[in-house]
């Protein structure tokens, strides 16, 4: 599958289409290879099953694959990706075991040949000790996650993989590291013209909305997330009862698994009783790929939250704002870039600030108007992808055709705006 960078212009401009264009010339036939850690669910299938077929538009032979594991190994990274955030996680020997068989399971299969490798956060990181296949090849390591605060006994641990790397990408220049190779700092994006973010009219929101039994007459505030405790749904929850006490309002939690996250069960019990009996609670457990559903839900919110305690860039905030919708969102990782304090939204840092800011637009929506409108100006300038497109496009043309290493050693360049 192949898309027309084309059908872009309208909306990032003619401008942003050539200059995309002018680098992907320099660039026809690459072979660039994707490796992740599951095909859908969060935010890194998300870009990536929009961005392969964009680079594939320009002549780029992208590829994307998704690392073998289990539910021991998937149990393991997830512990990882919580220490690697901050959280205090009881380490223990077994679990460097686990995580080595997986990578050398991998790297048995691994036989791919191309000439730029994007490998996405820490499952596949060992990867790299197979850089063998193509010599001459070029391997970046794309950081997703907020790494400021790691448990430094698992940054070690991935260190020695990702020193073996030609360049990282963070997200956010306060998630860079200490790392003696160069690094280069990429916002991720959302498709304007994806299921997920196109317009819709107003008669299939209306129809989502009655389909879970939702009024649209009555403020709708919803959080999208998989059920995760870093997505802190409690606390969503909590904030939510304070408001009821004052004021009449939905709340929809929709989220759903991801094949590399085992803890969604677990979590999803705990909202439940959480939740309780309220009958204006919605918690909706939705399969793989129900783009036009989330859009739809989106859409039909006077509110959306993003409530997490870590967050590496938040894909939801953008898919929000992208459609005309406030967000309040804690003060965390890349909703920082993206909820601008009274002009696109509110960040908050407790569940009763949350709450507060809640009542805050619910009282007055021609504010969340105007925030929504702003948010969405937002994201046309700087969280399209087609910007996420280019930034890669002139990363692979530093290391495939320019850059000479020691240039670059020690130094951190930011490529989004
Ligand atoms: N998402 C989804 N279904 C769900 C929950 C989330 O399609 O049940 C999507 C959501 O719309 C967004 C992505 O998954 O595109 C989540 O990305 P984000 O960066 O917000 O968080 P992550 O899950 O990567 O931590």
């Amino acid at each position: 599958m192949s898309f027309n960078i084309n059908d872009y212009k309208q909306i990032a401009g003619s401008n942003e289409i050539e200059e995309i264009k002018l680098v992907a010339g320099r660039l026809e036939g690459v072979r660039m290879h994707n490796v992740n850690s599951t095909p859908s669910g969060g935010g890194v299938a998300e870009i990536l099953a929009r961005l392969i077929p964009l680079l594939r538009g320009i002549g780029i032979d992208a590829t994307w694959d998704v690392i073998r594991g289990s539910e021991d190994f998937y149990q393991v990274t997830k512990a990882f990706h919580n220490a690697l955030h901050g959280e205090k996680i009881n380490l223990t020997d077994s679990m460097f075991e686990i995580f080595e068989h997986y990578t050398n399971l991998n790297l048995d299969l691994f036989d791919k040949e191309a000439d730029c490798y994007l490998i996405h956060d820490p499952q596949p990181v060992g990867l790299i000790r197979k850089r063998s296949v193509s010599p001459a090849s070029k391997w970046i390591w794309r950081c997703h996650i907020d790494v400021s605060r790691p448990d430094e006994s698992i940054w070690g641990f991935i260190s020695e993989d990702i020193e073996k790397y030609d360049a990282t990408v963070f997200t956010m220049p306060e998630f860079s590291r200490p790392i003696p190779v160069p690094q280069f700092l990429v916002t991720p994006s959302i498709d304007p013209l994806a299921d997920k973010n196109k317009e819709l009219n107003g008669k299939t929101v209306m129809q989502v909305a009655e389909k879970y039994d939702l009024n649209p007459e009555r403020p709708i505030i919803t959080q999208v997330s998989r059920f995760d405790r870093l997505k802190d749904p409690i606390g969503v929850i909590k904030s939510y009862k304070l408001v009821k006490k004052r004021m009449d309002c939905q709340l929809v939690l929709a989220g759903g698994g991801a094949q590399d996250d085992p803890e969604s069960c677990g979590v999803l019990d705990e909202i439940r009783e959480a939740a309780g009996d309220d009958p204006d609670i919605k918690i909706l457990e939705l399969p793989p790929f129900s783009d036009i559903e989330i859009n739809a839900l989106q859409r039909a919110s006077a509110i959306i939250l993003q409530k997490s305690v870590r967050e590496g860039f938040g894909l939801t905030v953008t898919e929000a704002l992208w459609k005309g919708v406030p967000v309040i969102g804690s003060a965390v990782g890349g909703i920082k870039a993206q909820v601008i304090n009274g002009v696109t939204g509110y960040l908050i840092y407790s569940i009763e600030g949350c709450a507060h800011r809640i009542e805050e637009l619910l009282r007055d929506p021609e504010k969340g108007k105007t925030m929504g409108r702003n948010g969405k100006e937002l994201v046309r300038s700087r969280f399209l992808i087609t910007r996420h497109l280019k930034n890669y496009l002139l990363l692979m043309l530093a290391l495939l055709k320019t850059l000479n290493r020691d240039l670059f050693e020690r130094q951190i360049f930011m490529l989004s705006a």
